[in-house]
């Protein structure tokens, strides 16, 4: 028979709450999502980044507290564009390729304007791609991020 789990102590209100907004930047979810969920440890997880590990480490530690206050307040987590990592774009139209920052959605060709164009670059860091447990592991082709320095 399974033994009863011992009550623990916690002094957190855990009744929901309606909270407001806390943002996490795009960087920020890509080093949860490689570090926290898919389990890379920190010095690959800051390689396929290309930031080294103790920024990768300063940026979990806060993306880590960003979700903790989202938790114990009730926030809704909006992710917003990360300076350091892009997307690559084309417009099938005119044949013009772009870098585009995360947060923006899909955009219309800043050249012709045609509406027409699609996300070339791999799609490593594609914010809230479902992919499954051993996803993203094991090929280091196409890596999709770009530094904006
Ligand atoms: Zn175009």
């Amino acid at each position: 028979m399974p033994r009863r789990k011992k009550c623990r102590w916690v002094s957190v209100d855990i009744l929901p709450k309606k909270g407001g907004e806390t943002e996490l930047s795009a960087d920020e979810m890509e080093a949860v999502r490689l570090v926290d969920v898919e389990g890379i440890n920190q010095v690959d997880a800051a390689e396929k980044m290309g930031v080294s590990q103790p920024t990768l480490h300063r940026i979990l530690r806060e993306a880590r507290r960003k979700i903790g206050i989202a938790i114990l307040e009730g926030n809704n987590v909006k992710i917003t564009g990360g300076d350091h990592i892009m997307r690559k774009f084309k417009c099938y139209s005119c044949g013009n390729e772009w870098d585009e920052p995360y947060g923006t959605g899909k955009p219309d060709c800043p050249k012709c304007s045609s509406n027409n164009t699609g996300r070339i670059d791999a799609g490593r860091c594609r914010v809230g791609s479902g992919r499954g447990k051993d996803g993203g592991k094991g090929s280091g082709r196409g890596r999709g991020c770009r530094r904006n320095e």
